[in-house]
């Protein structure tokens, strides 16, 4: 069965003029999904019965269910386990701030990437989600907290340039006048830095922010850190970043993710230093989340605000990330491989 929350409305139209349905049933039918977030065809009261029977004869109609909610006492992040259609289990975080709501998630169920700190990781990938399984966990979180979600970030499970032309699909819905409408400004993609996605997404012309998780500024350390970099040279995602900047006149956000004695000098900081001084950019820094199954630790006593600084006294952009829901096991994929090891 054919997905029917991933269509755009053009190839909505089409399906309902294949049906010899009138074309307005279209919009209707989107409208309900996109921008009143039906959870089945039987919402969609003011449709005729024939025709929603119909549809559900003939289209598959995502939803996620919630398994989990964790809510951290420390700033109220609500972290969801959601599992798919199919039982799979991915995570979505929803963080609350002063100019907004803002949802963290998956795109695909575990990751490929191997990056050594993760914990998305370590059981590899089991498949990409489809563009409705991504809108579903922003319409049930919008339908759960009652509140309008304005931001949404790329960050969660997964590596989303990794499953190109889903993310593609589904940032068009996600900013369709009919649907939620966030729009592009408010979007982050984060990627490990797969250029050829990076320059694709750059010919795109959004007006998305891309975040490069760069965690080191020689290849020498990058290699230890991600495989990834095994196969793009820091100089080619240099590069990639020039690149997507000129296209769309978006500054590229760096993630940066501080490991006590890993990368978390002054030396390391001036490396870094060298790599962007002058770029228009911003640098994250987030201290590393101890993943259980990895014996990496966060920097010690002022290494974090040591590293700002020097970064700062250069010009450069830079903000800790706080650490939203430390305690609710906010590290990407934690929660999922948890409830999988209790099931
Ligand atoms: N695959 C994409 C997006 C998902 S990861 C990417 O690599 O960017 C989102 C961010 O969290 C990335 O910057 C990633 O490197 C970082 N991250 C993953 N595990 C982490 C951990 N245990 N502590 C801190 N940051 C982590």
């Amino acid at each position: 069965m054919q997905d029917i929350k991933s269509f755009t409305l053009e190839e909505l139209k089409n399906e309902m003029a294949g049906m010899g349905e009138k074309t307005y049933r279209a919009k209707q039918i989107y409208q309900w999904m996109h921008g009143k977030l039906a959870r089945s065809f039987d919402d969609m009261t003011d449709l005729p019965l024939a025709l929603r029977q119909r549809c559900a004869s003939l289209y598959e109609y995502t939803a996620v269910k919630s398994v989990k909610v964790q809510e951290s006492a420390v700033d109220g992040t609500r972290k969801y386990l959601f599992e798919l259609g199919d039982g799979k289990l991915v995570e979505s975080v929803w963080m609350k701030y002063k100019h907004g709501n803002s949802v963290c998630i998956s795109s695909q169920v575990g990751c490929r990437m191997g990056c050594a700190f993760c914990a998305s990781t370590l059981d590899g990938l089991e498949r990409s989600l489809k563009p409705s399984e991504m809108l579903d966990q922003i319409y049930a979180i919008t339908l759960l907290t009652g509140e309008r979600v304005s931001n949404v970030v790329v960050m969660g499970i997964g590596e989303p340039l990794d499953n190109y032309d889903n993310l593609l699909r589904f940032l068009v819905l996600l900013t369709d006048e009919n649907g939620l409408h966030i729009s592009q400004r408010n979007i982050t993609v984060s990627t490990c830095g797969l250029v050829p996605g990076m320059r694709r997404l750059a010919d795109e012309k959004l007006q998305i922010t891309l975040a490069l998780s760069l965690h080191a500024a020689t290849d020498e350390k990058r290699k230890k850190l991600m495989p990834v970099a095994n196969k793009y040279s820091i100089s080619q995602l240099m590069d990639a970043c020039a690149y997507y900047f000129e296209k769309t006149g978006r500054r590229i956000t760096f993630e940066y993710s501080l490991i006590g004695g890993v990368n978390d000098s002054r030396e390391n900081a001036a490396e870094l230093v060298r790599l962007i001084k002058g770029m228009n950019c911003h640098v994250n820094l987030i201290p590393v989340n101890p993943v259980k199954e990895r014996n990496f630790v966060q920097p010690g006593g002022t290494f974090t605000t040591a590293f700002k600084n020097e970064l700062e006294k250069n010009g450069i952009n830079v903000t800790i990330r706080r650490e939203m829901g430390r305690d609710i096991d906010g590290a990407c994929g934690q929660l999922r491989r948890r409830q999988r090891a209790f099931r």
